[in-house]
């Protein structure tokens, strides 16, 4: 720390992004959540076009962007706000819309609780019943602004659209955030909600089901008044966020949804084999609606499995906290050829093993 950093930041805990870049060349890549596959080829023909003009602002609205969402959402452009990744929409919420505190599940998204210390928000993190999120748990939140990952990450499950409805309900007087990274891979989205209720916000994603992660675009659905605060506080800090090439990736990536669909179908389908395969190698595996699978063996440690597949070059992602979740590790689904050869080291390391 040098002697001009504020001293509001002297003890700030950053998102811990060790391992997830340059130095993973060679390595199987199952610990972030990306998707295997390249980006469709019309985003990258758009983008690869919009770089003759990379010597203008890009668009702050993201105007095409947003009426092709509209239309694919049933909704106004003017309900839509882009983020640089959903975690800059994430932060600006936790920013200027939680003078109320914040709430979400004690097991969820790291991030939550990073941008709520970041933002100076009080949270109160809700225990999950059986790795669920229990909406009878969301009952009084005091105007908390209420976060739920919907399927949730690490755990990869979802929520029913009607126990979504009855947190909003329960909760008049509080936004309630539902976070859809993931949706895509198999949960339900909230967006036929946004007309019913006026505190509920929408995040999503092309990082994961579109495969634009290092794009970094994310977006949020609501209604007017609240896309209104959101896109002042996006104006006011950042109004050019969106760069013009990610803008035309993500065209690219919507007008092509054939794209996008079979490879959504690849993943399940790998998922739900890795999951059996797994299950008969002594795992417990939760029920993943999402790009991931969340899993512990009956007698060798999560910390034990995760480092003899980093010795074999294959990364996958290992929580130490809570130490509830520490015999579980989060495991991406990659490619069918990726995960067998995953399965292999896994078998041949589990095979002989008693805690
Ligand atoms: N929400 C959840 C639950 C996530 O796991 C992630 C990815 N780490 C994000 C949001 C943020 O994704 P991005 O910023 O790439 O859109």
């Amino acid at each position: 720390m040098s002697r001009f950093l504020h001293t509001k930041f002297s003890s700030l805990t950053p998102y811990d992004t060790s391992g997830e870049v340059e130095s993973m060349k060679g390595y199987i890549r199952l610990n972030t959540n990306e998707s295997p596959f390249p980006p469709s080829p019309k985003a990258i023909a758009y983008s690869h076009e919009a770089s003759q003009g990379l010597n203008y602002y890009s668009d702050p609205d993201c105007s095409k962007l947003a009426a092709k969402i509209a239309e694919m959402n049933g909704i106004k452009p003017s309900q839509i706000v882009f983020g640089n990744g959903s975690d800059e929409i994430l932060s600006f919420i936790f920013m200027g819309l939680c003078e109320n505190g914040a709430a979400f599940p004690n097991i969820t998204y790291s991030f939550y609780k990073i941008l709520a210390d970041f933002h100076g928000v009080n949270f109160v993190a809700v225990p999950l019943k059986n790795f669920r999120v229990d909406p009878s748990y969301y009952r009084d939140m005091r105007k908390r602004t209420i976060f739920i990952a919907n399927p949730n990450a690490p755990t990869g499950i979802a929520m029913s659209l009607n126990d979504i409805e009855s947190v909003i309900t329960s909760n008049p007087e509080s936004l309630v955030v539902i976070d859809e990274a993931y949706v895509d891979f198999g949960a339900s989205s909230a967006v036929s909600l946004i007309p019913k209720y006026d505190n509920l916000i929408i995040t999503r994603t092309f990082s994961k089901s579109r495969s634009m992660a290092g794009a970094r675009l994310g977006w949020c659905m609501t209604n007017e008044g609240i896309a209104q605060d959101i896109r002042s506080i996006k104006n006011t800090i950042t109004p050019y966020n969106i760069n013009a090439m990610t803008q035309a990736a993500g065209l690219g990536s919507l007008e092509d949804e054939e794209y996008t669909r079979k490879n959504i179908e690849m993943i399940r389908k790998v998922r739900d084999n890795t999951r059996t395969r797994l299950q008969e190698m002594g795992f417990t595996v939760l029920d993943s609606s999402a790009n991931f699978l969340f899993a512990k063996h009956e007698s060798m440690s999560g910390e034990k499995i995760f480092s003899t597949l980093k010795k074999n070059r294959i990364m996958i992602r290992h929580f130490s906290n809570p130490p509830s979740i520490s015999d579980f590790n989060r495991i991406t689904i990659g490619t069918a050829e990726e995960m067998q050869i995953f399965l292999e080291v896994v078998k041949g390391a589990t095979e002989h093993e008693t805690k």
